[in-house]
């Protein structure tokens, strides 16, 4: 044997494992779904391969595709033997070793917080989990394109790996050989193997054999010797008698122990049977060998399309989003691809669109051929009807589970967002996703409606739907811009899911209604002849304090005027329809990574509006109507317009000069004398010309 080669562990590989062997855990069994799930990984691949490029393949030395489960009681081990695509003796390094996946960190911080180690799968670390029972792991494999090697560890940090040149040939495929601890060897005997892999792995789609041993009674003369049998144990049992033996010679029976290997999944396809003869644990299962979920799924669909283009499919919604949801660089291995019952891929990218990510499932179509490439199915006109279909039948899916409130709210929580990427992208089956679609709004109380609901229970003479956005429930539900709306009894929806903002770039109509922003331009409520006479006289009388407003602010404000939406607040900012709202420019100065080019063009033009019926707006007016180049007016208009900045949901672009305002403001409050005050702190707009006595003016005002 060539001599070993040895590595460390990546560091938070060797911690997983230090986990997994020292954390007391009893449902150690999962390791066998895992190992086998790997091995059908593998087979998978090669099949695969073996149909596009049948000479990488090693079918002469190798011609079957199946999986092995090898229990030794003499040596305590049990083995896994696959004939799939092995690895090199790189891959043995790097996929078990020394390349640690997101899934690694990933899956300790959810054991942390209490996941179950049985969740291994899903971080994609399934290997690791045959340390819960074995203190020393052999893996042998032979790729098709690379030797033998053994990578071998009994944990502990490091691990070798050596060029197998004496072992026994294994033609394709691995060999994972797992040592027993001697608590574990429970794992050898048949009776709980067959239970485990019908529970676990029935619907692996390769054949799963399990070496048993096979007793038979043989009769052979006996000579008072041994009988001989060279290649299998035998063991003596009862000699008996055979009554009068005509040649005088004594016969006897013995037990002869033989292996063989018993086929133990031999169910057809579960696509391929017919859906009212599935019970709902064999969909279950079904689910969580396709998933590697731990627990079962929300919902199912099973169908079959039929015509001039025939596929059977399963669809499942899982009950939780994955860990690793939109993480869009990983590749999405969620819906199988058959064609006539042999796997092709898993992450064909044209199945599904990057919204239903999180379904899981299996489509197997007759039509497509076999030797199919990725290049040609990225155009293949069969693929884009499978995938309309299956987008179809996802939206089906998901209004049955709508007929289920608690269910509903469940999957809501989980795929919510994936519902509104869906709006954004999906523009042919916008409505009815937004269908689906559910928020809070003034009226809702605890439990969220759908769009559907706020139509039905808009008032007679109300054309739109009023939606806000912002950054939490309270902040819209107490925001100025909705406290007139909210007087005429209109419901208010809240939408304050930053996603929110790219559902509404594209659903600007629902059910006939336009959808309406209460913190842009262009909100124009209903209004009686009074009214409109009223805010005609109001505009007239409040022009010369707009234009006031407008001078001081400058550039900060694009127009200033008087408006109808607030009742309660001296004034509000309101942005252009189309450039972004206070919400969508707060979100975009989160994004770390954002082109800060956009925001010289997309962000907010602002609008201020004044309500001509707040007492603060009246005496300014009547103020500036005595003197407009009162320097009180001024500072309260900079006061009004930094509040209003925040009340509408943008930040302070000076905290520091807003501050400054406030304390003089508490100064004056508490009558402190303000000569001591640090001219430095007061901001230069009323710095320079100040007077004594001046501040008393403001207190009026207030
Ligand atoms: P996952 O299978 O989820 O990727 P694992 O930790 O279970 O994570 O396995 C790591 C990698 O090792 C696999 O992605 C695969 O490339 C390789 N591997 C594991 N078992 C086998 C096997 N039986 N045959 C070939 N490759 C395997």
């Amino acid at each position: 044997m060539a001599s070993a080669e040895h590595f460390s562990f990546n560091a938070d590989i060797q911690q997983l494992m230090g986990l997994i062997i020292n954390t007391f855990y009893s449902n150690k069994e999962i390791f066998l779904r895992e190992l086998i799930s790997n091995a059908s990984d593998a087979l998978d691949k090669i099949r695969y391969i073996s149909i596009t490029d049948p000479d990488r393949c090693r079918l002469d030395l190798e011609p079957n595709f199946r999986i092995r489960i090898i229990p030794d009681k003499v040596n305590n081990t049990l083995t896994v033997y696959d004939t799939g695509i092995g690895m090199t003796k790189l891959e043995l390094i790097n996929n078990l070793g020394t390349i640690a996946k997101s899934g690694t960190k990933a899956f300790m911080e959810a054991l942390q917080s209490g996941a179950d180690i049985s969740m291994i799968g899903q971080f994609g670390v399934g290997f690791y989990s045959a340390y819960l029972i074995a203190d020393k792991v052999q893996v042998i494999s032979h790729s098709t394109s690379d030797g033998q090697y053994v990578w071998e560890s009994t944990a502990g940090g490091t691990f070798s790996v050596t060029e197998d040149t004496s072992g026994e040939n294994i033609p394709r495929g691995t060999k994972i050989v797992l040592h027993l601890k001697s608590d574990n060897l429970e794992f050898l005997e048949e009776r709980r193997l067959k239970d485990l892999i019908k529970k676990h792995s029935e619907f692996i789609s390769f054949p799963i054999e399990l070496q048993v041993e096979k007793t038979t009674e043989k009769e052979v003369e006996d000579d008072d010797e041994e009988p001989e049998n060279k290649e299998t144990p035998k063991d003596e049992v009862d000699i008996k008698e055979e009554g009068e033996d005509k040649k005088d010679k004594k016969k006897k029976k013995v037990k002869e122990v033989t292996t063989e290997y018993e086929n133990l999944n031999k169910t057809k396809p579960l696509w391929m049977r017919k859906p009212e003869e599935i019970t709902k644990e064999e969909y279950a299962a079904f689910y969580k060998s396709v998933s590697n979920d731990w627990e079962e799924h929300l919902a199912v669909k099973h169908f079959s399309v039929e015509g001039q283009l025939e596929f059977k499919c399963i669809l499942f919604v899982p009950k939780r989003a994955p860990f690793d949801l939109f993480e869009t660089k990983k590749k999405k291995n969620n819906i199988k691809l058959y064609v006539r019952r042999v796997f092709i891929m898993d992450d064909c990218e044209d199945l599904i669109p990057e919204f239903l990510g999180f379904m899981k499932g299996v489509v197997d179509s007759e039509d497509l051929p076999l030797n199919i490439s990725r290049e040609f199915l990225q155009q293949n006109k069969i693929l884009k009807v499978i995938k309309k279909n299956i987008v179809k039948k996802c939206l089906e899916l998901f209004s049955e589970i709508a007929e289920n409130q608690e269910d509903f709210k469940k999957f809501y929580e989980q795929f919510g967002k994936n519902l509104k990427l869906g709006v954004h992208e999906d523009s042919t089956n916008r409505n009815k996703i937004a269908d689906l679609l559910r928020y809070h709004t003034s009226k809702s109380g605890d439990e969220a409606i759908s769009l559907k609901e706020y139509v039905s229970r808009m008032k007679p003479e109300q054309k739109d739907i009023y939606f806000i956005t912002g950054e939490s429930k309270q902040a819209v539900a107490n925001s100025p811009f909705i406290e007139s709306l909210k007087k005429r009894g209109y419901e208010v929806v809240y939408m304050i899911d930053p996603i929110d903002e790219y559902v509404i770039q594209q659903l600007k109509e629902y059910d006939g209604k336009k959808l309406k922003n209460c913190t842009k331009e262009g909100l124009d409520l209903e209004q009686t002849e009074d009214e409109k006479k009223k805010l005609e006289e109001q505009k007239a009388s409040y022009e010369g304090l707009c234009k006031l407003i407008k001078e001081v602010l400058g550039e900060k404000v694009e127009k200033v005027q008087v408006g109808q939406r607030i009742s309660d607040s001296p004034c509000v900012l309101v942005t252009s329809e189309f450039g972004w709202s206070a919400n969508m420019e707060r979100i975009m100065k989160a994004q770390a990574l954002r082109d800060s080019s956009m925001s010289s063009y997309m962000a907010s033009k602002k609008t201020m509006e004044i309500n001509p019926n707040h007492p603060i707006v009246a005496e300014l007016k009547k103020k500036s109507d005595k003197d407009k180049s009162d320097k009180t007016v001024k500072d309260l208009i900079w006061l009004l317009f930094d509040t209003a900045l925040l009340t509408s949901g943008f930040s302070l672009d000076e905290p520091t000069n807003f501050s400054n305002r406030i304390h003089r403001m508490i100064k004056l409050g508490l009558s402190i004398e303000d000569d001591k005050v640090d001219e430095e702190d007061i901001p230069d707009l009323v710095k320079d010309d100040r007077k004594e006595g001046e501040t008393n003016k403001m207190e009026e005002v207030d």
